[in-house]
Formats: structure tokens, sequence, C-alpha cells
């Protein structure tokens, strides 16, 4: 399972509304369930779709203090293999039997590419939204442990009464957005390689 955050101003609603409006249509179809909190959207294949075999997906959108937590479930095939594999003898026999098929065999294609065209969509939303797998501006506000002044990520000491901050400030790895301490080097969530 794969799970990625973005930090701003982006609820699971907003996110599981734009969702639905770009699958909910032509060979897919896209519900969702739960509330506010955490909501999953749930895409899959039309039932009786002719080509594609059946497939579906769970997108689990949980609120955060800082925006939004994707969780992409595990895709589960229907019967896409079996699809494929008629495309497949089919052109065994005769190539020209592949013609027939081309339209079944994008299909089949487009489908197995629909986990990515899934967070395709979900970093354009995002991105509409102003929320990004960077911390968003009001958590890079660091309060001053001495004197609570709020203070700018990065600032080295506290634009108040001067304490040094270094060492606390919070940062997100650049691939999935999870927060992480400054002494770490690889993302605990999704073992990407940090900038030290
Ligand atoms: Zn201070
Ligand atoms: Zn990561």
């Amino acid at each position: 399972m794969e799970q990625r955050t973005y930090h701003g101003n982006l609820t699971p609603m907003e996110l599981g509304q734009a969702l639905i409006a770009r699958f909910n249509r032509g060979n897919l179809r896209a519900q969702q369930l739960g509330d506010s909190e955490r909501l999953i959207v749930q895409i899959g294949t039309r039932p009786g779709a002719l080509a594609g075999g059946d497939t579906t997906i769970s997108v689990v959108l949980q609120k955060f203090v800082d925006g939004v937590t994707v969780q992409l479930g595990q895709q589960a095939w229907l019967g896409i293999a079996a699809s494929l594999g008629t495309t497949a003898l089919a052109a065994l026999r005769s190539p020209f039997n592949l013609l027939g098929r081309l339209d079944d065999l994008a299909q089949d294609i487009q489908n197995i590419q629909i986990n990515d065209q899934i967070w395709q969509a979900i970093d354009d939303i995002a991105r509409a939204a102003g929320a990004s797998l960077e911390l968003s501006e009001r958590l890079r506000r660091m309060v001053c442990p001495y004197c609570q002044t709020a203070n700018p990520v990065g600032e080295p000491s506290c634009i108040a009464c001067g304490a040094p901050l270094g060492k606390t400030q919070p940062r997100t790895c650049p691939n999935c957005g999870f927060v992480i301490k400054s002494a770490e080097k690889v993302c605990p969530n999704c073992r990407h390689p940090l900038p030290v």
C-alpha cells in the first residue's frame, strides 16, 4: 500500500469529490463512503464492460492536522488476465485477429495503468487546491520552546529571544510528503533517500 501526505488547505471531501468527478465516467465508475474525517473512494470498472476485465481500487483519504493523507490500496483484478490472454491467443493464431481487438487491448492497458492515473489526478487536484508534499505555511511556523513566539521554518534562532531553534525544524519527504525528523537519512514511509 502506497501512502502520500498532502499538506495545505485540502480536505478529504474536496479531494474525494474531485476524484469522483474525474473517474466516474466512461468505462470506470467511482463512489465514496465514509465521512469528512476518513473517506474511501472506490474506483472500478463498470459491470458489463466488454473489455479490460474488472478491476477495482480503493483510495483512503484521511484528514490530519496539516492536510490529507492518501493511501492507495492494492488494485484487485477480476478477469483482466483472462481478457489479455484472449488477445494474446488470438494474435498467436493470426496477427490479423489483433486488429479486431485493438480497442479491447487499449482498454486492458488503460486499466493496468489506473494506479498511475489516480496518483496523477490526486497530484493535479492537490496542486490546484494549493496543497503539496511540502509542509504548509501553518506547520512551517515553529514555536520557540523558551518564549512561545512563532518562528518561520529554517530560522536558526528565535526571532524574539534569540534562542537556538536549528535542530527542531520539521521537514517533509520530497517524494511522499511524510513529516520527518532532521536526523533521518531515508524516509520511514517510502524509503526515498532524503537530502541532508
Ligand atoms: Zn524565543
Ligand atoms: Zn517518503
